[in-house]
C-alpha cells in the first residue's frame, strides 16, 4: 500500500478536528442550507484568519525576503492557454462508475489504496482495468465489485463560456501557474530582461476532482501559492551555500523502489553532494520550504520530502519532490517542487503571438561564421517561374541547417517532393563573419507549488491537543503565535462596568499595537478560557478587582499552553505582547 495504515487514534483527531472546525468556525462544507455541495468548502471567521495568516507568512517569505514579485491574475482563461499548457489533452484523471451505487471513484486511487501498486496514475487504462479485475476490487461506497467496469479518463478542468453564445470558450485555470506564464512577455521587462527573477501568486485554483475526499485535502476550489523562478540554465546558480545546512527528511524515489527503506535523514548540502536531490535549484527551495513549514507550526516529525517515482513526474519535469505532511497515518502531498525546464515557456511561444524568450547578452561581443545566400535571380526566375521565391527560401534554411551541401559545383533543393539541382555559383552561397552581442534563450523555470487549504488541515491537526485542567478534560489548539486568529483574548471578570471600562481600553491598546484581539464577556471566566484554548488563542488577559483596586494597575495574562498565570503592569502591557508575538521574548522568562 502506498500510504501507512491509518492509526485509529490519529483518524479520531481528525474526527474531532473537523467538528471542532465546524464548531468553531474554522472551516465547515458550503452551501449547508441547500444540502451542501461536495468539494466546496467555507473558511468561517477563524479559518479565514488563519488561512490569510499563512498565506502572509507565505508571501514573506518566497516573495518579499528572495526579493520576487506578485501578481494576481484572473482566475478565467481562455481556452487556447490551455490547448498551449497541455491541460485540454491531458489534465485528466482515471474513473471508474459503481456498476450498483452509481458512484464515481478515481480508479488510480482504488488501485491504490487495496493493491500493492504505489503508482497507478501512471499505468496505462487497460492494465487499471486488468489490476481491478485481478485484485477483485470493490466499490468503497457500497462494497459491489468493479471487476468488468470501464475506466475512463475525465478531463478536470471547468468549462464555461465567456460572453454570450458557446463561440469563446474558456475555463477555470485548474493551477495559478498559468496566470503567471502567459504573461511572462510583460513580467520579464517589469523584471528589466534580466534573469534570474521570481514571480509568485496566491489565488484560487479549480479541478471538477472525481471524489473530494477528507474535507478541505481535496476539494474542486482551493488556494495556491505558487512561486514561478525564471532562470538561464547555463549561467545561473542557487545560493546553495545558504541552505546547506538544513536538516530534512527525504525520501528518494531509490529508497521508495527498494523492500523495507525508508525516509533518510540528511541536509541539504549533503543529498545535493550525494547526488539524492538531482537539481540544485530544486535542493534550495527545499532549503528554505522546510523551516518555513516549521515556522508555521507543521510537526517536523510529521514531515518529509517525497522524490517522485519517474512515472509520476511530467515527462518535462527534470527533478521532481512534494513536500508530504502526515495526517491520520497517512502522508498527503502539501506541496510540489519541480524543475519544469523550457517546457510552459516554449510551449506559450509556440502557439501565441508573443516572444516567450529573452536575451541573453554576452560579457563580450562575440564573432560568429554565417553562412547566407543570395541567389541570381535571373537564373532561379527562368528556371523555377513561380516557385522561385520558394526555392530562395529552401536554399536559406539549408545554408543555416548544412553548409556542407554546398561545398561541391551543385547543390540539391527540395521542391514538393521532388529534387533539384542547380550550380552553387547561382546561389550566391558565402560564409561571412558576424560580431554579435547575445542571443535570445528559452528561461527555465523552477516551480515550487504550495496548496493552502491542505497546509491549513495539517496545521490544525499537528496542533491538536487534549489534557486535563484542574481535573477537567480540556481540548486546545497548540498553533504558532504567528499564524493564530486571535493572538489575545481579553475578558472582565465580571459584568461590571468599571471593569468593562479598563477591558475596553485594554482592547484598544493592544490593537493599537497591532496584535489581533477579541474581547469576551459572556459565560464564567472558565469557559471563556476554554473557548480561546479551543481556537488556539495563545494568551488571555482578565481585568479583575485587583486591576482597578490596587493602586498599581495589573491584569492577570493566563498562557494557553501551560496555563501559567503571572501579573503584569498595564502599562506595558501592550509592548510585553508585541514582543512575546515577534519571538522576541519568552512568557516563562517574565
Ligand atoms: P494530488 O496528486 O494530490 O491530486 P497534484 O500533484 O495534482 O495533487 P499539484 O498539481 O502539484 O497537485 O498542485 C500543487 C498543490 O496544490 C498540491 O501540493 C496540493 O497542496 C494542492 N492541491 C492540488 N489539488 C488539490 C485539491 N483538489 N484540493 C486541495 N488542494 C489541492
Amino acid at each position: 500500500m502506498s500510504e501507512d495504515a491509518a492509526s485509529e487514534t490519529d483518524v479520531q483527531t481528525s474526527e474531532k478536528l473537523v467538528e471542532l472546525a465546524k464548531r468553531r468556525g474554522y472551516f465547515f462544507q458550503s452551501s449547508g442550507a441547500y444540502g451542501g455541495v461536495g468539494g466546496f468548502y467555507t473558511f468561517g471567521p477563524q479559518g479565514a484568519a488563519l488561512k490569510g495568516n499563512v498565506e502572509d507568512a507565505w508571501r514573506d517569505r518566497f516573495a518579499v525576503a528572495e526579493g520576487n514579485m506578485e501578481i494576481d491574475a484572473p482566475t478565467i482563461m481562455p481556452e487556447p492557454v490551455f490547448e498551449a499548457s497541455g491541460h485540454l489533452d491531458t489534465f485528466d484523471d482515471m474513473l471508474v462508475d459503481c456498476p450498483e451505487c452509481g458512484e464515481s471513484h478515481r480508479a488510480d486511487h482504488v488501485v491504490e489504496d487495496n493493491t500493492e501498486y504505489e503508482d497507478a496514475e501512471s499505468l496505462p487504462i487497460p492494465e487499471v482495468e486488468e489490476v481491478i479485475a485481478e485484485y477483485e476490487l470493490i466499490c468503497p461506497s457500497c462494497s459491489a465489485g468493479l471487476a468488468g467496469q470501464a475506466v475512463e479518463t475525465f478531463n478536470l478542468m471547468f468549462a464555461t463560456n465567456i460572453g454570450p453564445g458557446d463561440s469563446d470558450p474558456g475555463y477555470m485555470r485548474p493551477e495559478t501557474a498559468q496566470g503567471i506564464f502567459v504573461e511572462f512577455p510583460r513580467l520579464k521587462e517589469y523584471a528589466r530582461n534580466q534573469l534570474p527573477f521570481g514571480v509568485t501568486q496566491i489565488g484560487r485554483a479549480y479541478r471538477n476532482e472525481i471524489s473530494p475526499r477528507r474535507s478541505i485535502i481535496r476539494t474542486r476550489e482551493f488556494t495556491q501559492a505558487e512561486l514561478e523562478y525564471f532562470i538561464d540554465p547555463e549561467e545561473d546558480d542557487p545560493d546553495l551555500e545558504s541552505v546547506a545546512d538544513v536538516d530534512v527528511t527525504l525520501y528518494p524515489a531509490r529508497e521508495q523502489n527498494t523492500e523495507g527503506s525508508s525516509e533518510i535523514e540528511t541536509t541539504i548540502g549533503e543529498a545535493v553532494e550525494a547526488g539524492i536531490i538531482g537539481d540544485e535549484w530544486v535542493a534550495y527551495f527545499l532549503g528554505i520550504a522546510k523551516p518555513w513549514y516549521e515556522s508555521v507550526g507543521v510537526d517536523m516529525d510529521r514531515f518529509r520530502f517525497r522524490q517522485h517515482l519517474s512515472g509520476e513526474r511530467s515527462h518535462y519535469a527534470a527533478d521532481c519532490w512534494d513536500a508530504e505532511g502526515k495526517i491520520d497515518g497517512n502522508w498527503i502531498e502539501l506541496a510540489g517542487f519541480a524543475n519544469r525546464t523550457d517546457y510552459d515557456l516554449s510551449k506559450h511561444d509556440e502557439y501565441s503571438d508573443d516572444r516567450f524568450t529573452i536575451f541573453r547578452q554576452y560579457d563580450e561581443p562575440k564573432t560568429v561564421e554565417r553562412a547566407t545566400v543570395d541567389p541570381d535571380m535571373s537564373y532561379l526566375g527562368p528556371e523555377f517561374g513561380g516557385d522561385a521565391q520558394t526555392v530562395v527560401d529552401e536554399l536559406e534554411t539549408l545554408a543555416e541547417r548544412d553548409r556542407s551541401a554546398f561545398d561541391g559545383e551543385t547543390v540539391e533543393v527540395e521542391l514538393e517532393g521532388e529534387t533539384h539541382e542547380l550550380p552553387v555559383e547561382k546561389t550566391g552561397f558565402s560564409v561571412d563573419e558576424e560580431t554579435i552581442a547575445g542571443e535570445h534563450i528559452t528561461p527555465h523555470v523552477i516551480e515550487p507549488s504550495f496548496g493552502v487549504d491542505r497546509l491549513v488541515y495539517t496545521v490544525l491537526h499537528h496542533a491538536y491537543r487534549e489534557d486535563e485542567v484542574a481535573g477537567e478534560e480540556r481540548t486546545y489548539l497548540d498553533l504558532e503565535p504567528e499564524v493564530a486568529p486571535t493572538f489575545v483574548g481579553v475578558f472582565p471578570l465580571q459584568s461590571d462596568e468599571d471593569l468593562e471600562a479598563v477591558a475596553d481600553e485594554i482592547v484598544a491598546d493592544l490593537r493599537d499595537a497591532g496584535l489581533s484581539v477579541t474581547y469576551d464577556d459572556s459565560g464564567n471566566i472558565g469557559r471563556r478560557y476554554r473557548r480561546q484554548d479551543e481556537v488556539g488563542t495563545p494568551f488571555c488577559v482578565t481585568v479583575d478587582y485587583e486591576t482597578i483596586e490596587e493602586e498599581e494597575t495589573t491584569v492577570t495574562v493566563r498562557e494557553r499552553d501551560t496555563t501559567d498565570q503571572k501579573r503584569l503592569p498595564v502599562e506595558d502591557l501592550d509592548e510585553t505582547l508585541a514582543e512575546i508575538r515577534d519571538g522576541d521574548l519568552e512568557f516563562s522568562d517574565i
